[in-house]
């Protein structure tokens, strides 16, 4: 307990989490604790990713056990394949996301940008991008054939198609200026019966539960998000917490329902079951009147802890959905630097430090800072995002983060006042290879989490090469970095 702090940062989420261990809820942190020290070998990149049955190969990092896996793969293929690997599910990430498209022409690529990818295009081989990097990608993994060095240049490509991919719009989204977003746990300071939304439901299945629900002015039902963003016709769902905080959220018993989409954690279903909190998947179309007479049911026939009282404790911004909303901020006269910092939660770092420390240190001096994810969901609970500061946090849409930014700063001719993109906690391959791609596009960027290279010095070094070659760098850590390290890389 006397380590809570290392924990998260919110006060209150502090308060649950004693409340949980009181009575005996395990959460993410417990488990996180009890998976240290997490497997070596896959954090430095040197298990075998190819899809052979001969392995699992794995190299020893200090040299004083198996240096080559059984075919004779060495330690640079090994991680250079990994990052591969990984590119590739982040690109099947996005695809599955966005849908695949039928044109990867330059016609379609991001405004303003166009000069930036073309340029990276031609130092990674020179050859048109096409979804054929798919493929090509799935061969070469099959067993070793290529060189680190076509390995890194393939996951960079992959890079690049992952920012083009996310370009696109996911089809059922519609298209608005701004959104208004609110965020904490204040939301659930009033005595209502609370769903919480978890995941990626069908857009049409949270509209219906929306409508239902906002009829009329005294509907005894509210629909919030546990840390994903659900986009409804009317803007965001209200976030109750971010994603890490989820699990704490529900083990203090304000929840009365969990409608849990596509991509929810197995450990949130889990933890409605032993707390008899119903659960609902989305996929399984249950009608509306369903829903909410399950989630009657339970908030009556539950007692109600109030754990949470304080309807204080909710920050609120706008959410910056096109670049004519974004471009007249970015083109303030006072703005000579721009930070880019997103991302999401991880236990390896106390929850909501990294983005919470680096937007007041930034925003004080000057810098105008945008972000996306869990990291800007920190910064609007904080009140850093809030319109009445003279500066303030800008909130980046989601699923267009930090493409979008990047075609706002183009626009409104301010890239050159970019001082860095920094991902404060990865979660999907998505994540790293969104990452990859843009230091491969030219961009200065960072990334708190370690990252799976530390097995190969040659392929650091290929890394860097390839991204110097279009001005690009990528700094990493081989330990979760602190806000220091962070702010002192922003500064340079
Ligand atoms: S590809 Fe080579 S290193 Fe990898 S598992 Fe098979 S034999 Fe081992």
């Amino acid at each position: 307990m006397e380590a809570i702090h290392l924990k998260t940062v919110d006060p209150v989420s502090q308060n649950l989490f004693r409340s949980a261990a009181k009575h005996g809820v395990r959460l993410l942190w417990e488990r996180y604790e009890r998976l240290q020290p997490q497997d070596g070998f896959l954090r430095l990149g040197l298990s075998c990713p190819y899809g052979c049955m001969q392995g699992p190969c794995r190299i020893d990092p200090f040299g004083r056990g198996s240096e080559q896996g059984l075919c004779g793969l060495d330690r640079d293929g090994m991680v250079a394949a990994f990052l591969l690997r990984l590119c590739l599910h982040g690109v099947l990430e996005t695809m599955n996301e966005r849908g695949a498209g039928d044109t990867l022409s330059e016609k379609s690529w991001p405004h303003g940008l166009t000069k930036r990818f073309s340029k990276a295009l031609k130092h990674l081989g020179n050859k048109p991008l096409s979804l054929r990097e798919i493929d090509r990608s799935a061969l070469l993994l099959q067993r070793p054939s290529e060189s680190a060095e076509v390995l890194v240049e393939q996951a960079l490509r992959l890079g690049i198609l992952t920012l083009l991919l996310s370009e696109r719009k996911a089809p059922s989204r519609k298209t608005q200026k701004r959104f208004d977003c609110q965020v904490g746990y204040g939301l659930l300071s009033e005595e209502k019966i609370f769903i919480g939304v978890a995941g990626q439901p069908a857009q049409k299945a949270i509209e219906s539960l929306v409508r239902e629900t906002s009829r009329g002015s005294a509907s005894p039902y509210r629909i919030l998000s546990l840390g994903d963003w659900i986009q409804t016709e009317k803007g965001f769902l209200p976030f109750a917490c971010s994603s890490g905080e989820a699990e704490l959220l529900l083990s203090t018993g304000s929840i009365h329902l969990l409608l849990a989409g596509p991509k929810t954690d197995p450990s949130l279903s889990e933890l409605c079951k032993q707390m008899e909190i119903p659960v609902v998947m989305s996929e399984k179309m249950v009608p509306v009147k369903e829903i909410l007479s399950l989630a009657r049911h339970h908030f009556s026939t539950h007692s109600q802890h109030k754990t949470i009282s304080e309807p204080s404790f909710i920050g609120q911004s706008s959410v910056a959905m096109t670049i004519e909303e974004l471009k007249p901020l970015l083109k303030k006269r006072s703005i000579k630097k721009v930070a880019l910092i997103g991302g999401s939660d991880t236990p390896q770092q106390p929850m909501g430090w990294l983005p919470v420390e680096l937007a007041t240190a930034l925003l004080g001096r000057n810098y105008l800072v945008a972000g996306w994810g869990d990291a800007v969901l920190w910064m609007i609970k904080n009140g850093l995002a809030s319109e009445d500061r003279e500066s303030r946090a800008i909130p980046l849409d989601e699923q267009q983060s930090p493409i979008l930014a990047l075609k706002g700063l183009s626009d409104a001719r301010r890239i050159g006042y970019l001082r860095g993109i920094c991902f404060t906690g990865l979660k999907t391959c998505r994540d790293l290879t969104v990452a990859l791609g843009l230091a491969g596009l030219g961009m200065d960027v960072c990334v708190a989490s370690p990252l799976p290279l530390w097995g190969s010095e040659k392929v650091r070094n290929l890394l860097s090469e390839r991204f110097a070659d279009v001005g690009g760098t990528m700094t990493h850590y081989d330990h979760p970095a602190n806000p220091e390290e962070i702010l002192e890389w922003f500064l340079r």
